[in-house]
């Protein structure tokens, strides 16, 4: 009678089924174009504030669907967590991410460093570290130019284990940033503790922080909090002067948005880079 009465459920709610009948289509369509490849990195500039040049690029993928065009993350990667496919899509991320830095090298860029977004579920994996330190023999690169992307929340689930994973991290030569930083609840006692090298200050604040004075006090106080803990902060979604002006003003270092270009193919990014050179 409890399957039943679940079969009537879902037949008598048509908006239900439309979204799960979407979410299953998603889901297969996810499938297929994980076996197919149709994925794509995009990269985006990171710039180093008072020099205006070039400090790294964060990897940041999309899903090239073959009817609907080019997919954001926002739209497949939680479906990704929850179906676990992010641990071998994460897989593919890095090993792009690394292959690219490894041809960037190649090209004469000696001092960039490639960021690369780690899921929570992909972080958890208990044969996380093996993976990376495979990916990387694979690659016989040096690690020091990568930087992974962490997400607090991610960070605060499980501290003594996380503080672990990250210590191995950094013993391969990984660089760590705390990405979206201020929007979790990072434990400021444990963030003493935490192995890592940057704070991301998150996109939200930065786009408050000229309207509301409650915002730029929490871009000042990541910025400080930074400076005392020896880390480096970048301010992620700057869109205009007047904000690169303020962060600059407040002792942010490093920081990116479409103020200094979005996030483009490596194609797109040589011709930028050549453009900013030249000009
Ligand atoms: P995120 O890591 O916080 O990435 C920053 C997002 O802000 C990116 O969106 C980027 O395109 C966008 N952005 C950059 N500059 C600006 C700006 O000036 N203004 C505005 N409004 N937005 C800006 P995107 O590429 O759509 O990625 C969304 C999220 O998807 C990322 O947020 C990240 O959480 C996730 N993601 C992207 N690529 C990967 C990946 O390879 N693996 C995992 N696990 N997650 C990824
Ligand atoms: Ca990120
Ligand atoms: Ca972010
Ligand atoms: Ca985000």
């Amino acid at each position: 009678a409890k399957e039943k009465g679940r079969n009537n459920y879902q037949f008598y709610t048509p908006t239900l089924n439309a979204k799960t009948l979407d979410r299953l289509k998603l889901e297969s369509d996810l499938r297929s174009a994980i076996d197919a490849g149709d994925f794509e990195l995009h990269y985006q500039p990171q710039i180093i504030g008072s020099s205006g040049q070039l400090w790294g690029l964060e990897a940041l993928i999309r899903w090239r669907h073959r009817e609907r065009g080019l997919i954001s993350p926002a739209e497949f990667i939680p479906l990704a967590e929850e179906t676990g496919l992010i641990v071998g899509l994460g897989d593919w991320v890095l090993v792009q991410a690394v292959k690219q830095l490894a041809e960037w090298r190649r090209q004469g860029h000696n001092h960039l460093v490639v960021s690369v977004n780690i899921s929570a579920l992909q972080f958890r994996q208990g044969d996380f570290l093996d993976r990376v330190k495979h990916i990387l023999q694979e690659a016989q690169l040096v690690p020091d130019a990568i930087e992974l992307e962490l997400t607090e929340t991610m960070l605060m689930q499980d501290v003594q284990s996380a503080i672990q994973t990250l210590k191995g991290l950094r013993e391969l030569g990984f660089r760590i940033a705390i990405d979206d930083f201020g929007t979790g609840f990072s434990s400021l006692n444990y963030l003493r503790h935490l192995p890592i090298n940057v704070l991301k200050i998150d996109q939200s604040f930065v786009r408050e922080m000229l309207q509301e004075p409650e915002s730029l006090a929490i871009v000042e106080s990541i910025i400080a909090l930074a400076q005392a803990l020896g880390k480096e902060t970048i301010a992620e979604g700057v869109e205009t002067r007047a904000e690169f002006d303020v962060l600059q003003a407040r002792g942010c270092r490093l920081m990116q948005g479409y103020f200094f270009a979005r996030p483009m193919p490596p194609v797109i990014f040589d011709q930028w880079y050549q453009q900013q050179t030249q000009s």
